[in-house]
């Protein structure tokens, strides 16, 4: 296939660099001026979009999204499907699709979990919204890019899937963190806690396979002094999206809006900047209740 790719940081180099390396034509573009091994240079993000038969972006926010589309969408060939990786609102990633579909386009909204080894590795698991024959015309670079593809619904869909995912998720680091800081002032000993959760019912991906605690369970970011993985400003990003949606669609979510508050405090008031989102563990450790 030929494929334009835009916004080519770290997640967006590593996903074009494999399909170049699978043998499609990659042509991207990104602002900063980036080389990608296999992948050829345009000079403006039209350029990069103009007779592709699949165009990609991987961009930081809605907002940019919606300006690259108007760049873009004039520039591409009709059926050429326009598949968006980005984490972004659904609002946003709705009024694009439309803006692409009423021009011919086949949309797909297709955020990612897996991070940057799941973006480097060809692992990462996509959750795409759009149309039957978007997310066909789709697949076979979902394939390549990831281990798995979820057909969640219409356009949309897969960034609805993805902020109900990490709004569950940060709630229950949070959850995870506060449990071990009770525990330590209780006299736990940390192993100890870890040996009963992790088999019983307070589990879960955040205490069973990447836990807050040095040195307990398998290897995290803990045990590598709390270093991103998944930074604390990137959960909270995608917990303001959740609450964004959920103002939107009048939904009552009270830990979703309390767990953004924690990590807003977190990254915005204290040292959570650029530190793992399991951070939060020697957060509370430091605390009191008052
Ligand atoms: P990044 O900042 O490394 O990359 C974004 C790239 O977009 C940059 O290279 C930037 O120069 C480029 N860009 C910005 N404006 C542009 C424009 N107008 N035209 C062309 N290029 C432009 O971010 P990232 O970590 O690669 O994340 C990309 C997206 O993936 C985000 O929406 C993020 O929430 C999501 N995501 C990231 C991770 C992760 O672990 N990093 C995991 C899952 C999802």
């Amino acid at each position: 296939m030929n494929i334009g790719f835009i916004g080519l940081g770290n997640m967006g180099g590593p996903m074009a660099a494999n399909l170049a390396k699978a043998g499609h034509n990659v042509t991207g573009f990104d602002t900063a001026d980036v080389t990608i091994e296999g992948v050829a240079k345009a000079a403006t993000a039209a350029e990069a979009a103009a007779n592709q038969d699949a165009v990609i972006t991987m961009l930081p926010n809605g907002q940019i999204l919606r300006t690259v589309a108007d760049q873009i969408i004039p520039a591409m060939a009709p059926e050429t499907a326009f598949i968006d990786c980005s984490t972004v609102d659904v609002e946003s990633a709705r009024a694009v699709a439309e803006q692409a579909a009423s021009a011919g386009m086949l949309p797909v909204d297709a955020p990612v979990s897996g991070g940057i080894g799941g973006a480097a590795g060809g692992t990462l698991t996509f959750m795409a919204g759009g149309s039957t024959a978007a997310f066909e015309k789709a697949n076979p670079l979902f394939d390549i890019m990831g281990q798995k593809a979820v057909h969640c619904g219409d356009n949309g869909a897969g960034q609805a899937a993805k902020i109900c995912n990490n709004m569950i998720l940060g709630i229950t680091m949070v959850g995870t963190c506060e449990a071990f800081a009770l525990a330590d002032k209780l006299g736990l000993d940390r192993q100890k806690m870890f040996d009963v959760v992790s088999t019983s019912s307070g589990y879960s991906w955040t205490m069973n396979a990447y836990c807050p605690a040095p040195g307990v369970g398998p290897q995290s970011p803990a045990d590598n002094d709390y270093k991103p993985g998944f930074a604390a400003e990137l959960m909270l990003k995608d917990l303001r999206l959740s609450q964004q949606a959920a103002e939107s669609a009048d939904a009552d979510t009270p830990l979703g809006e309390h767990a953004t508050r924690l990590y807003e405090m977190f990254v915005e008031a204290e040292d959570g900047l650029g530190m793992d989102f399991s951070a939060m563990l020697p957060r509370f450790e430091k605390r009191g209740r008052g």
